[in-house]
């Protein structure tokens, strides 16, 4: 019979167990019995008796084949003493079939010399509440990544419709302006040579009164693309200023060389072959104006100015030429 001390104890531990929802477990190592099964769980899954007495020897039966190398893990290192406790989380079948959230808690004790113990005594609990918040924060907090990326996406694209012209790409008229204020005042500051070309299709009305609007549109994405390939990328920058209009910046880059970068652009584009259909190609022809940064041209405004004046000469001079004031 056990003593009256060893009664009480038994209660305080029950009342304990109960009160924090831990169902109790204990393995004889040694004989290999389960001395004390761990029951509750089972009722609580809504098993019966007979169908907890199966499960309780092999409960791998019913714990969730994703955490089965878990909890086999988490048992070998505790057992072989590579854990101070053993602790795991899985999730077992209910008699519903729906998966539970468990953990398990216990330490091998009386550990001989070798390290090898004479009882395994451990307590499982119900986490589900926690595991299953947990899961709706991760949830959200990848809906949120989700949106956040996306955002980011369509703030980039918003980003490239404000700064870009729809029709060929490259930059818009506010953009460029913005961008060539900043590359003339660098310019200044650190006294860099800087060129600005204005780049106008001869007699584009022709195009469009005998091709149509929608050929017209083509032919300028041509030019813009034969621009944009003819200046050094990530330096120069190409905008679209008007109807069939761009400008160029031309940053570290003196009249001399502004001159042959736009002479090479307008034999370029004469050199080219628009596939208008199937059997027509249209030829067509730029003119350029020219002005590089100098003691009197010493601003973007100054530049277009000169650079607009410049590509009316060109235009009074026969077209499909380069004209500039050299400083
Ligand atoms: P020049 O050699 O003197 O520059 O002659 P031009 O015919 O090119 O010049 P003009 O300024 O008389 O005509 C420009 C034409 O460009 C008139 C306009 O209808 C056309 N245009 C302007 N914007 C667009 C556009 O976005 N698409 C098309 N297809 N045509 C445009
Ligand atoms: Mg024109
Ligand atoms: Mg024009």
């Amino acid at each position: 019979m056990a003593e009256p001390d060893q009664d009480s104890n038994k209660e305080r531990l029950e009342l304990a167990l109960e009160a924090a929802g831990l169902d109790l477990w204990e393995n004889d190592l040694v004989g290999g019995d389960v001395t004390r099964k761990a029951t509750k769980v089972f009722a609580e899954l809504g098993y019966s008796e007979d169908e907890s007495s199966v499960y309780v020897d092999d409960i791998y039966k019913i714990i969730h084949p994703d955490d089965i190398p878990v909890v086999k893990t988490a048992v070998e290192q505790h057992l072989n003493g590579a854990s101070a406790q053993y602790r795991c989380e899985f999730r077992i079948r209910a008699k519903s079939g729906t998966w539970v959230w468990y953990a398990n808690y216990g330490k091998v004790m009386d550990r001989d010399g070798e390290n090898r113990g004479q009882r395994f005594i451990g307590v499982t609990f119900n986490i589900d509440d926690r595991k299953r918040k947990e899961n709706e924060l991760e949830l959200i907090n990848r809906k949120l990544t989700e949106q956040n990326a996306l955002l980011e996406n369509m703030n980039a694209l918003l980003q490239s419709l404000a700064t870009s012209d729809p029709l060929t790409g490259v930059a818009n008229r506010r953009k460029l302006m913005e961008i060539g204020a900043n590359e003339v005042q660098r310019a200044i500051r650190f006294e860099y040579p800087l060129a600005l070309l204005i780049v106008d299709i001869d007699l584009f009305k022709q195009v469009n009164d005998t091709w149509g609007h929608m050929i017209g549109d083509q032919v300028i994405c041509v030019i813009a693309e034969t621009c944009v390939q003819g200046v050094r990328s990530n330096i120069d920058i190409v905008g679209r200023i008007g109807g069939e209009e761009f400008a160029v910046i031309l940053p570290q880059t003196d009249y001399a060389l502004a001159h042959r970068l736009a002479e090479r652009l307008c034999q370029a584009v004469e050199a080219l072959q628009i596939t208008v259909s199937d059997t027509v190609k249209l030829a067509c022809t730029i003119s350029i104006g020219i002005a590089a940064l100098s003691d009197t041209c010493n601003s973007l405004k100054q530049l277009l100015i000169d650079a607009d004046k410049a590509l009316y000469s060109a235009k009074d001079a026969g077209r499909n030429c380069v004209r500039g004031c050299q400083p």
